[in-house]
């Protein structure tokens, strides 16, 4: 089922009005296995109105359009729909006694002018409105249906759960799921799903985080759910262990997860992160239960003085080096008293620092026993300018997550990183 959306507004086209009615159609259509193929906006002005729903119909099997629908002259989708059906406007017993009760029960006069919510293409449906007073109208047309919906947000909501979405999505509804990856470029995830791409309605959608890909996976048609399912177990074949949880399992909460399930701890050494994966590490309540603590070691004399790591490494490598990044991590797991640690350092720009390039990252995680491990993300060419920071910093605390993850799990590196020192 193909749907698009014909906004109506002149406040739109100016930019008064943000058009929030077709980003909350758009989200809450596709979450019922609904496509909106196309959305435009087009001014109170009959003609255009009328083109915009003809065109829309010539592709789609449904139009919903909001806005217009008041009593004022300017408001003509009503007049716009009787000329794209060919049909004349009729005035409405039911909805112009509804209008009297509703001006009466406020102790007002009505306004001729108000009569004009009454009146409907002939043969239109018609959508009541239990939030306002314009009513909605469903026009049947040759290339399909036509929903005219009131503009005002709240009352153009409940006609969309009340009448479209039951209407347009019936039993057939959509089934959806998200998985979740880290480390991953978007492209190769791309790549190993496009199997599952193949199969037979199941979209797949990507929604990329820095250094995460999110893939909601929709199945429309019959039986959604069961075929969602095997569309689900096919995609986490292909992409293995990359895959960290599903819906909303943020990578947070999947290690505190993990920590907790094994009365673990972690502790955290955290350079150009500032401090950012230890706030990541105590989103969840109860947290006080797997995070110890952490020390933000900015200037290279406090990896030396807090966290342990040895002078002349400093002295000859700087502090952007795999062995830095390990010593971090078994300081600080040491000194905290914890399970696990985690460490970072790296360039996070917008300038090369010790002769390393921007987004040079080393992540080291130590471990009860044995040598910590230490990777390097193999992080995409970031943007320009002060953005860079930002996006670097975000994506390092993905891949220490991520990594310590991968630690307790006893898996390897993984394909977003390679093995360093
Ligand atoms: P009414 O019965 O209130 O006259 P209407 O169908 O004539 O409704 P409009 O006059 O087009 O609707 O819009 C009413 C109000 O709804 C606008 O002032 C605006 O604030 C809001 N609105 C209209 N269209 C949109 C939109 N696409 N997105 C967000 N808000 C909108
Ligand atoms: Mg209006």
């Amino acid at each position: 089922m193909r749907v698009e959306l014909v906004t109506v507004g002149d406040e739109l086209l100016l930019g008064d009005t943000v058009n929030g009615n077709a980003a909350w159609m758009g989200q809450r259509l596709a979450e019922h296995g609904l496509e909106v193929t196309r959305s435009v906006v087009v001014g109170d002005e009959l003609d255009v109105i009328v083109e915009a729903v003809r065109e829309a119909l010539g592709r789609a099997d449904a139009v919903i359009t909001t806005g217009g629908l008041g009593p004022t002259y300017d408001d003509v989708t009503r007049d716009a729909l009787a000329a794209a059906a060919g049909v004349k406007l009729v005035r409405d017993p039911g909805l112009e006694r509804r209008l009297r009760e509703r001006v009466a029960a406020a102790g007002r006069e009505l306004q001729p002018m108000a009569l004009r919510m009454a009146d409907v293409p002939e043969g239109a449906g018609i959508l009541l409105n239990s939030a306002g007073s314009a009513a909605g109208l469903r026009v049947e047309l040759p290339g399909g249906v036509v929903y005219a919906l009131p503009g005002v947000p709240f009352e153009m909501r409940t006609m969309i759960e009340e009448v479209v979405l039951p209407e347009l999505a019936g039993e057939n509804r959509a089934a959806r799921r998200t998985l979740r990856t880290a480390g991953l470029w978007e492209s190769v995830v791309a790549t190993k799903l496009a199997p599952v791409e193949a199969m037979d309605r199941i979209k797949l959608a990507y929604l990329p985080d820095p250094a995460e890909v999110k893939i909601r996976i929709t199945a429309t048609g019959p039986d959604p759910a069961a075929r969602l399912d095997e569309a689900e177990r096919t995609a986490r074949d292909l992409l293995g262990d990359a895959v960290y949880g599903a819906g909303d399992q943020t990578l947070d909460r999947v290690v505190h997860g993990l920590l907790a399930e094994r009365s673990a701890t972690v502790a955290t050494a955290e350079s150009l992160t500032g401090g950012l994966i230890g706030a990541e590490l105590t989103r969840m309540p109860g947290s006080s239960a797997t995070y110890a603590g952490g020390m933000v070691a900015y200037a290279t004399a406090l990896k030396k003085e807090l966290l342990g790591v040895p002078a002349p490494l400093l002295d000859e490598h700087g502090a952007v080096h795999p062995d830095v990044a390990a010593a971090m991590a078994t300081g600080v797991r040491e000194r905290l008293g914890a399970t696990y640690g985690v460490a970072v350092t790296g360039v996070a720009g917008p300038e090369a620092q010790d002769g390393r390039e921007v987004g040079t990252i080393f992540v080291g995680v130590a471990t009860p026993t044995g040598n910590p491990r230490v990777i390097r993300p193999l992080l995409p060419v970031p943007g320009v300018g002060a953005e860079i920071r930002g996006v670097i910093r975000r994506m390092t605390v993905v891949h220490a997550l991520e990594q310590l993850r991968r630690v307790i799990l006893g898996l390897g590196e993984g394909p977003g990183a390679t093995p360093e020192g």
